[in-house]
């Protein structure tokens, strides 16, 4: 396993749209492995996007509340509710706002192995999936803040 740099602020490969993955083999499995121990090696963190370490692949770790998910080609399928959320991202570093998401979404994807699992989120679960999959599509938190926090 590797850390890999993550990419920040003006780096263009956060506004690009990730690949679907067609085929999870060696290589997709050491990615999410370093992915999850870029995210490790980070305090506070608890997701990260491909697309935020270098690869333009259809891929999430997410390790919050002790929970690890390892998700290829995530994607949502319900979403309900709305909250207002303070959203902060390892990519823009000390930037912090308010965002109105989603207060439950349910997401479609397929584990390590292959899989197809589905998983309901709520309230910072939520949250952190519209995120996460909002860096998949090459958009970032900073455009949907509606207040920044100083
Ligand atoms: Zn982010």
């Amino acid at each position: 396993m590797a850390i890999r740099q993550l990419r920040q602020d003006e780096d263009a490969i956060l506004r690009k749209k990730c690949k679907e993955v067609t085929k999870i083999d060696e290589k997709i499995e050491m990615i999410l492995n370093d992915m999850l121990e870029t995210l490790h090696s980070i305090p506070n963190s608890a997701a990260i996007a491909a697309n935020q370490v270098g690869i333009l692949k259809r891929l999430v770790v997410i390790d919050m509340e002790e929970v690890v998910m390892k998700l290829v080609n995530p994607e949502i399928i319900d979403s309900s509710g709305e909250q207002e959320c303070t959203e902060g991202c390892l990519s823009f570093p000390g930037k912090f706002g308010t965002t109105l998401r989603p207060q439950k979404v349910t997401v479609k994807a397929l584990n390590e192995k292959g899989e197809e699992i589905i998983i309901v989120g709520e309230d910072d679960l939520a949250k952190c999936f519209c995120h996460e999959l909002d860096h998949l599509d090459g958009e970032v938190f900073i455009d949907k803040v509606i207040a920044f926090l100083e």
